[in-house]
């Protein structure tokens, strides 16, 4: 079965005035979309690939893909895998602050909720280029990190408990060249319910 493009959770302008409805018809109708198709046509001859769930693809890119659609497939699944996460862990009136085990992770790992905040921001304002800024699980521990392009944290064995697009079509319309005032910005739409059920999720393992 193919790669499919999920609806958006909510309406195209239901991230105003954080992320415009314009940015969001453009990312998820044309960006998205286009990794989706990309990765079904590099699939056409491999179904045994186009068969795996998508984390096992990403996990076996390095192994099992061929190196003739390599990196196609990492491009175009990272990208998949990541906007799919990317629109979930975003929500209309979002932001606030975590709670649960999540919040006392942040809390023990970070300092607290505002130097996790300032950590996160400062690794998607230095990701020379294109990229995402990232919180992640690694055996257990909570990290930030920054990944190139769409590269997956979970390429690389770790467990995305949330990420930031920080390319420019995820911001470039409202925010021109100002990735650091997007950044800030950006904490107003984030669904911590959604993020504290990854983390569960990723502790669970
Ligand atoms: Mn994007």
């Amino acid at each position: 079965m193919a790669f499919e493009l999920p609806p958006l959770p909510y309406a195209y302008n239901a991230l105003e005035p954080v992320i415009d409805e314009a940015t969001m018809h453009l990312h998820h109708e044309k960006h998205h979309a286009a990794y989706v198709n990309n990765l079904n046509a590099a699939l056409k001859e491999h179904a045994d690939l186009a068969a795996l769930p998508l984390d096992d693809l990403l996990r076996a890119v390095q192994t099992k893909v061929p190196e003739a659609i390599r990196t196609a497939v990492r491009n175009n699944a990272g990208g998949h895998s990541n906007h799919s996460m990317f629109w979930k862990i975003m929500k209309p009136a979002g932001g606030g602050a975590p709670s649960g085990a999540l919040a006392q992770d942040i809390d023990k790992t970070f300092g607290g909720l505002d130097g996790f905040k300032a950590k996160f921001n400062d690794a998607g304002l230095k990701r020379f280029g294109s990229g995402w800024a990232w919180l992640v699980l690694k055996k257990g521990q909570l990290e930030v990190l920054s990944t190139a392009n769409q590269d997956s944290p979970i390429m690389d064995g770790l467990y995305p408990v949330m990420g930031n697009d920080v390319w420019e079509h995820a911001y470039y319309l409202k925010y021109q060249n100002r990735r650091g005032d997007y950044l800030t910005a950006w904490w107003n739409a984030v669904n911590w319910d959604e993020v504290g059920r990854r983390y569960e999720a990723g502790k669970r393992g």
